[in-house]
């Protein structure tokens, strides 16, 4: 247990004179769902983007499952799912032409199908992206990650956006494909969503991390530094109320 498959140490990026990550050193476990949180422009994304290999570091070293980011690029490319830009979803496409797009250029064989029937998607099989809900666009996108069996997928805001019955659906797909062995790293704006599904999360502020732990653990700390909510919490809230009156079923279809 607990064994690093991904090592951040002391990485730093500026961009000219501004540092948007400032030395920040962190472990992922290989098979946990790791949240990076933080408000906009905290460095979430530039940081994934590096270990992606997608954006240059200034300084630090990164290693994905023992390979070294400058020397060994490319071999981690192979072993990683990334989510695409949705303006790399060829509009005039359908799904299914989309992912033998894809397969042939990570030069990897995959049943279309199967993969779509993995996302819950085979009936859109025929549609073009342009032609999806925004759950389903981003059922899609978590499918081109699985092309090339990723040891390790990072997922970008993927929830953003997204109606809370979509939402729902997105976390049990990621559950899902974590359960099967795949590492999980998410960035996401929603708490509730990281305590849930985060076996451990990293809170970033001005490129620095501030404190990285399980959910559980970092609340109980908090309750323990003697917080306490302003008001009595009630046994529900809101969402619970939308969800309980419209049902858990997803309404894109
Ligand atoms: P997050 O994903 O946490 O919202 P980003 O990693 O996208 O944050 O950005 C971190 C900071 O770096 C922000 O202040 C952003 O404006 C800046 N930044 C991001 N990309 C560039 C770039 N290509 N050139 C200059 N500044 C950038
Ligand atoms: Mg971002």
């Amino acid at each position: 247990m607990n064994t690093p498959i991904i090592s951040v140490k002391n990485l730093t990026k500026k961009y000219g004179d501004f540092v948007a990550v400032s030395n920040i050193s962190f472990d992922v476990y290989e098979g946990e769902i790791f949240g990076l949180l933080g408000p906009n422009g905290a460095g979430k994304s530039t940081t994934l983007e590096i270990i992606e290999t997608l954006r240059t570091k200034t300084s630090g070293t990164v290693t994905v499952n023992g390979l070294d980011l400058d020397s060994q690029a490319n071999e981690i490319k192979k072993i990683i799912g990334v989510q695409l830009q949705s303006s790399g979803f060829y509009p005039g496409l359908n799904l299914i032409e989309l992912i033998n797009l894809f397969s042939g250029l990570y030069n990897e064989e995959v049943d279309a199908l199967e993969l779509l029937e993995r996302v819950n998607l085979k009936d859109k099989a025929k549609a073009k992206y342009k032609e999806l809900s925004g759950g389903q666009k981003q059922r899609f996108s978590i499918a081109t990650t699985l092309i090339n069996k990723p040891k390790i997928i990072f997922l970008d805001e993927p929830t953003t956006g997204l109606d809370p019955q979509a939402r729902r659906n997105l976390w049990d797909l990621i559950q899902h494909i974590r359960n099967l062995g795949t590492t999980v790293i998410i960035t996401t704006h929603y708490m509730d969503e990281a305590e849930l599904l985060c076996d451990r999360v990293a809170i970033i502020d001005h490129g620095k991390i501030i404190t990285i732990d399980a959910p559980d653990t970092l609340i109980d700390n908090l309750v323990s530094s003697g917080f306490e909510k302003p008001k009595i919490v009630k046994n529900a809230n809101l969402e619970d109320v939308f969800i309980n009156l419209t049902g858990h079923a997803i309404r894109e279809e």
